[in-house]
């Protein structure tokens, strides 16, 4: 690869199966501060810093091997036409048999990614990582508000299962809704059982940076003490057991992360991901 990988390869390019890594860069359904909207380009920019080597834990060189790309970031300009314009992109990759990581952006944008992952996978499963349930009706008058994409899976259907790990913030309504739509949750308060959960068929990995404790990951809009090491997400991420077909970081706010640490962190997930999706398909 060159020094910045396969850096703005167009979806034509993508042979079958291949992983795409692709940039979604929209916020403006953050409820509290925007800012995530430039994650993409810092996550890249980490992946590919000097400071450390590429091979993954599993001994892999991302430099040198094949089967993933990054591909040209979404070009968001038309806000009431976003949410068509990721699904329709995911659609297409999907079609092309890619296995996307999406690089958010607020939390919002798996609800479209869904949208499309669900009519190819009819059995798909999802794994999300998160302090925030975001199983709200609605927040600030807004349904699409990134407190709320999974609600909109679970009301359209579109998942067999949804297992989220590490949430510390649930509400009454929240619980309710979890009941109502049948969602698993291991909270982090009982984290040590992070392991039970075992999935068969197609699995969609949905890791919002804020289920680390922002001890570890200081660069998101919603601080949330009491959470995860860097540690146990890597470990849940290498130790998943089932098809990934998909994933996605999301929630990354470099304004909040003038060091960089938080974007380190969110570009070693994003390696360990692409090292266990490459695993698989050996
Ligand atoms: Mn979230
Ligand atoms: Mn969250």
């Amino acid at each position: 690869m060159d020094d910045m990988g396969n850096f703005n390869t167009k979806e034509k390019e993508l042979h079958a199966e291949e992983i795409a890594v692709l940039g979604v860069p929209f916020d403006r359904n953050s409820s509290f501060r925007r800012g995530s909207e430039s994650a993409p380009l810092r996550i890249m920019e980490a992946l590919f810093c000097e400071s450390a080597n590429m091979w993954t834990e599993n001994l892999i060189d991302l430099r040198l091997v094949s089967g993933w790309r990054i591909l040209d970031a979404l070009e968001l300009l038309d806000t009431r036409t976003v949410f068509t314009q990721i699904k329709g992109k995911i659609n297409n990759l999907l079609k092309r048999k890619a296995r996307v990581i999406s690089l958010g952006g607020d939390h919002s944008i798996t609800y479209p990614i869904i949208q499309a992952y669900g009519k190819k996978y009819s059995e798909l499963s999802i794994l999300q990582l998160d302090a925030h349930p975001d199983l709200y009706n609605e927040l600030d008058g807004n349904r699409y508000s990134h407190a709320c994409p999974f609600a909109r899976i679970m009301e359209e259907g579109l998942v067999k299962r949804l297992v989220q790990v590490g949430v510390r913030t649930l509400t009454g309504h929240q619980r309710e809704q979890a009941k109502r739509f049948g969602v698993e949750i291991i909270e982090m308060r009982e984290i040590d059982r992070a392991d039970e959960a075992i999935f068969d068929g197609p699995l969609y990995l949905s890791l919002d940076m804020d289920c680390l404790d922002p001890a570890f990951a200081p660069g998101v809009s919603h601080h949330e003490p009491g959470g995860m090491s860097t540690r146990d997400v890597l470990r849940i991420i290498q130790n998943l057991k089932g098809e990934l077909v998909g994933a996605d970081i999301v929630e990354y706010n470099p304004e909040r992360d003038p060091q960089g640490i938080t974007g380190m962190v969110a570009g070693k997930l994003l390696k360990e991901i692409i090292g266990r999706m490459l695993e698989e398909k050996n």
